[in-house]
C-alpha cells in the first residue's frame, strides 16, 4: 500500500480510483478435505485472491506453503497487477496459496490436494476469467492435474485455464527460462543507458536457482563477466577473469557446495584457496562485492537497511520478489544506486506465461525463437517506458513502473 501511495501521489491520482485500487476485487477462502495415504481426512486451507481485472483476466501463481497466509496472497495478488500492467500484458492480478508443506506429502496426496483445489475455486477461474500458474513449490506436473481437474468439472477443454503446464499438456516453449532472460534484457538495456559494455562489466548473482542459473548463463554467453554466484550455502568470488557457469553446474550436479573450479574439473571447497583471485565467500559478502551489477535472484528482504549503505554496485536488478526493503531502497536511492525492480525485470516469466495463455486460447504453439522475439519487445518497450517515467518525474525506477502500470489501469477504469 505505501507503494501504491507513492505511486499515487506522484501522479496526482484520481481519488476515487485510488480506493478502489486498495482491494483485491474477490478473495476466495476454502478448505480441501483430503483422504491421506493412511486412511484418514486432512482439511486443508486454500486461497485465491483476484485483485484486479481491468486489463483482462486475472493472473497470478499459486504457492505451496507452510507459511501462506491471506495477507500474503492478497499482497502478491497486488504486485501481479503492477508487475503485468508494467509491460503491458492485457492480464489483471491474482494470487493463490495453500497452507502445506508439500514436502511432506506422497504424491498421491499431492495430486488430491491439487484436485481438490480446483474443485473449490473452479467456478471463478477459466481462460477468460482467472488464470492460475506454479509459483513457489508448485510444478508443471500440478499444472496439469488443476488442468484435467477444471475440464472435468466444466465438461469442455480449456486449456488456457491454466500455464505453466509441461510442453506435451500446452505449455509455451521457453517457460522454463523466460524469467532470466526478461531479466537479461533489463541488464542489456541498462547497459546502454549507463554506457557499460558487456565485456568491462562485472556481475554478482545471489541465488543459483531457475532464475539465477538461466541469468548467469545467457549473460555469461553475450560476454558479461560473471565474477560472483551463491545458493544457499554460500558463493565463491572469481575476479580475474569470471566465472564459468557450465563449470558450476557441474559442481552443483555432484552435489558440492559452490566451489571454485581447476580447469574443466570440479575442486572441492577444501581446495579453494580462501584468499587471492578466487575464493569461498557467504551471502552478505557477495551482496557487498565491488561489482557493476548485482542480481538478487534467491528470496525476499535480502538488501535492507543493514547492508545497502554497504553496497558498491552501480546497479541492481532484481531477479527475485522483493528483496529489496523500502527503507534499503532509500538508502540506495540516496547513493545513486539505479535498481530495476522486480516487478519489471522477472516480468519475463508472466510474459511467457500470457504468451502460452496466448497461444491455448488461438490453438496455436510458437516456436521458441518466435516467443523470444516478442518477449524481447515487450521487456525492452516495457524497461525504456519505465525509464521515460524515471525520467520525466525525477523518481526510481520502481516507483515509476508503479505509475506507469496504475496509469494503464486508470485509463482502462475509465474509458
Ligand atoms: P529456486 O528455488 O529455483 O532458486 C532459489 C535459489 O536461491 C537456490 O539456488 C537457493 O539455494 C538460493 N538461496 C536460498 N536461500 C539463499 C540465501 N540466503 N542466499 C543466497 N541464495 C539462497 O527459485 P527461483 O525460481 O530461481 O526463484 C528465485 C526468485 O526469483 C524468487 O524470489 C522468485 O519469486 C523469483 N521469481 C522466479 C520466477 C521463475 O520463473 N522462476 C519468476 C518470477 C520471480
Amino acid at each position: 500500500m505505501s507503494q501504491l501511495n507513492k505511486a499515487a501521489k506522484i501522479m496526482n491520482l484520481d481519488k476515487d480510483i485510488h480506493e478502489i485500487l486498495k482491494q483485491p476485487d474477490r478473495v476466495l477462502s476454502v478448505s480441501i478435505p483430503i483422504k491421506m495415504d493412511s486412511g484418514e481426512i486432512k482439511v486443508f486451507t486454500g486461497y485465491r485472491s483476484q485483485y484486479n481485472n481491468t486489463l483482462g483476466p486475472y493472473k497470478g501463481g499459486i504457492r505451496y506453503h507452510p507459511g501462506v497466509t491471506l495477507d500474503e496472497v492478497k499482497a502478491l495478488s497486488f504486485w501481479m497487477m503492477v508487475k503485468c500492467a508494467t509491460v503491458n500484458i492485457p492480464m489483471g492480478g491474482g494470487k493463490g496459496g495453500v497452507i502445506v508443506n508439500p514436502k511432506e506429502l506422497s504424491e498421491g496426496e499431492l495430486e488430491r490436494l491439487s484436485r481438490g483445489y480446483v474443485q473449490k475455486i473452479w467456478r471463478d477461474i477459466g481462460s477468460d476469467k482467472d488464470v492460475p500458474a506454479p509459483d513457489v513449490y508448485t510444478t508443471p506436473q500440478i499444472m496439469s492435474w488443476m488442468r484435467n481437474e477444471y475440464e472435468k468439472l466444466v465438461g469442455h477443454k480449456d486449456p488456457g485455464v491454466i500455464t505453466g503446464k509441461p510442453l506435451e499438456d500446452g505449455g509455451s516453449e521457453g517457460r522454463g527460462f523466460s524469467t532470466a532472460q526478461g531479466g537479461v534484457y533489463c541488464v542489456r538495456e541498462l547497459a546502454k543507458k549507463m554506457n557499460m559494455k558487456p565485456e568491462e562489466t562485472t556481475v554478482a548473482i545471489q541465488g543459483y536457482g531457475n532464475a539465477g542459473s538461466f541469468m548467469a548463463k545467457i549473460l555469461h554467453k553475450l560476454g558479461y563477466k560473471i565474477v560472483a554466484v551463491s545458493d544457499s550455502k554460500g558463493g565463491v568470488f572469481y575476479n580475474e577473469h569470471g566465472l564459468d557457469p557450465e563449470k558450476i553446474d557441474e559442481i552443483k550436479k555432484s552435489g558440492s557446495p559452490l566451489a571454485c573450479y581447476c580447469l574443466g574439473n570440479a575442486c572441492s571447497i577444501d581446495d579453494v584457496p580462501h584468499e587471492g583471485p578466487c575464493k569461498h565467500i557467504n551471502n552478505d559478502q557477495l551482496i557487498e562485492l565491488d561489482v557493476d551489477i548485482l542480481v538478487p535472484a534467491a528470496l525476499e528482504n535480502q538488501i535492507t537497511a543493514d547492508n545497502a549503505g554497504k553496497i558498491k554496485a552501480k546497479a541492481i536488478v532484481e531477479l527475485a520478489n522483493g528483496p529489496t526493503t523500502p527503507e534499503a531502497d532509500e538508502i540506495l536511492k540516496e547513493k545513486g544506486i539505479v535498481v530495476v525492480p522486480d516487478v519489471l525485470a522477472n516480468a519475463g516469466g508472466v510474459t511467457v506465461s500470457y504468451f502460452e495463455w496466448d497461444q491455448n486460447v488461438k490453438g496455436q504453439h510458437w516456436s521458441e525463437e518466435e516467443v523470444l522475439q516478442k518477449l524481447e519487445k515487450t521487456m525492452v518497450t516495457s524497461f525504456d517506458e519505465v525509464w521515460e517515467t524515471k525520467e520525466k518525474y525525477n523518481i526510481d525506477m520502481r516507483t515509476a513502473a508503479f505509475v506507469k502500470a496504475i496509469e494503464r489501469v486508470t485509463e482502462k477504469l475509465k474509458s
